[in-house]
């Protein structure tokens, strides 16, 4: 029995832990023969020198969730992926780390792989190597959380923490066949979440289902005085949304994403997944999103801006890693040469460009209005709607190095993703199909601010109604 303990959810499994049919141990020594297994072929998990993935690393209480490496962690390393924090300690939790532990759950002690500073579509762009799809090892898992996706799809977690700024949880849930979550902007705490673009980044849960999506948001959600921008409003409990009768919702369908470049499979799996909500008395209506065209460019003048701004604080003299010279300025310059990655660095300088001097007001500033114009037509949208339904990427999983080399074809695998993060909305994608090659496709619901109920309600009317979470990768 303990064997398979690591296929279950967790609210299967906190059931039987509420039931004392089984103890947290059973559920880490049934995780660290699975990681055993499989790991060395997907790399979900990061394998520092230091820090062995056995023994002690497992001891843990209620049910262990999966951290992506760019959520502070006390007394564990948080490197981001990045050469230039290697070896550095947090000397504190994340709020949402302390909101895990005050719930008599635990995190993993060593995290998941992910995109450097979480620039990225693939997990591609790690210290530690790339991770691979467990439902086809020759294939990206998604990214930029890629590592906490892979690790709950090949149940090598049973639930997970990612990153999302522009899709980075939802496009690796999509790719992996599980359920990825980005809540509202605000509504989950970022304090000790290391910043990659402060405005657009929100923390959100990876799982294998709905249920344990909303069980995880009850932990993690909330106002934090530490966090300027979370808001302080009352969280309700989300699993109540769970069951609730979809019959007369509103849903739109906006025509800008079923254009030129969306995979037939994958509008075929979304125009099915359409026809089954609609068989629960599900109303849908073609709608414009109008300004969905700008979306990708806007989003890589503020998302660059903001990391260039976020990322001067690794010099070489507060954390992590330090070139050997002497000379201070030398210094300053070998550590972030030697320390930052291509992508960090192609950023870096596409971000400082649209912010100095002659050219702010051209992109930066323009970027910014253009975001308004964005955020507009979603609001405009949610007065009549209550949800958005679209694919969360255009295409299934792609295979890894087929866009390394090619950056503007790897930012588009978040066309459909980004503009939640512009308008500060909350978005889900779940399982929605498998193309012919047997991968995972996946359907996105938006709606308005702090309207996650409303997600949770139709995404699991729609589970309920379907098999594709059921579906596991078969990987032994
Ligand atoms: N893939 C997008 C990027 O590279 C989004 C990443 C993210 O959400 N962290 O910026």
């Amino acid at each position: 029995m303990n064997k398979k303990l690591y296929s279950l959810s967790a609210h299967e499994l906190d059931e039987s832990l509420k039931n004392n049919a089984i103890k947290s141990e059973d559920i880490c020594s049934a995780l660290e023969s699975r990681i055993k297994e499989l790991d060395p072929k997907v790399n979900a998990y990061l394998k520092r020198p230091k820090e062995p993935l056995s023994g002690d690393a497992f001891v843990s209480t209620g049910i262990p969730v999966a951290i992506k490496d760019n959520i502070c962690t006390k007394g564990f390393y948080t490197q981001c992926c990045s050469r230039i924090l290697e070896g550095f300690i947090p000397p504190y939790d994340a709020t949402v780390i302390k909101k895990i532990k005050e719930s008599g759950h635990s995190c993993l002690k060593f995290k998941t792989n992910m995109d450097e500073f979480a620039f990225g579509s693939s997990t591609e762009n790690s210290f530690s190597g790339p991770t691979r799809n467990p439902w086809n090892l020759s294939c990206v898992p998604g990214g930029s959380s890629g590592g906490s996706a892979a690790a709950v799809a090949s149940d090598e977690a049973i639930w997970a923490l990612g990153s999302d700024t522009g899709g980075s949880i939802r496009q690796p849930a999509s790719f992996c066949g599980v359920v990825g979550l980005k809540p509202t902007y605000g509504r989950v705490s970022r304090f000790g979440l290391i910043a990659f673009a402060s405005s657009l980044d929100q923390i959100g849960p990876i799982t294998k289902d709905i249920y344990d999506s909303a069980l995880l948001m009850n932990i993690i959600s909330g106002y934090d005085p530490n966090d300027s921008t979370s808001i302080n409003l009352p969280v309700p409990n989300y699993t109540k949304a769970l069951g609730k009768d979809v019959k007369g919702f509103k849903v739109g369908i906006p025509k800008e994403y079923f254009v030129e470049g969306l995979d037939p499979e994958v509008k075929a799996s979304v125009e099915e997944a359409i026809n089954s909500l609609r068989k629960l008395g599900v109303d849908f209506k073609e709608v414009s999103l109008r300004h969905t065209e700008y979306a990708v460019p806007v989003y890589y003048i503020i998302a660059t801006a903001e990391a260039s701004s976020n990322l001067a604080r690794f010099d070489g003299v507060q954390y992590g890693f330090r070139s050997k010279d002497v000379n201070l300025i030398d210094m300053y310059k070998k550590t972030r040469g030697e320390g930052f990655g291509e992508e960090a660095k192609r950023r870096i300088i596409l971000g400082t460009f649209a912010l100095s001097h002659g050219y702010y007001d051209a992109y930066y500033l323009r970027a910014l209005k253009v975001r308004t114009l964005i955020k507009e037509d979603f609001d405009s949208l949610f007065k009549e709607f209550d949800c958005i339904l679209t694919p969360t990427a255009p295409t299934a999983a792609f295979k890894v190095g087929e866009k390394v080399n090619d950056p503007l074809k790897m930012y588009l695998s978040d066309i459909y993703t980004i503009s939640a993060n512009l308008a500060g909305i909350p978005g889900i994608s779940l399982p929605c199909g498998l193309t012919k090659h047997g991968m995972p496709i996946g359907l996105q619901i938006l709606a308005r601010h702090f309207e996650e109920e409303k997600i949770f309600s139709l995404a699991y009317a729609f589970e309920q109604n379907t098999e594709w979470h059921k579906l596991k990768p078969k990987l032994t």
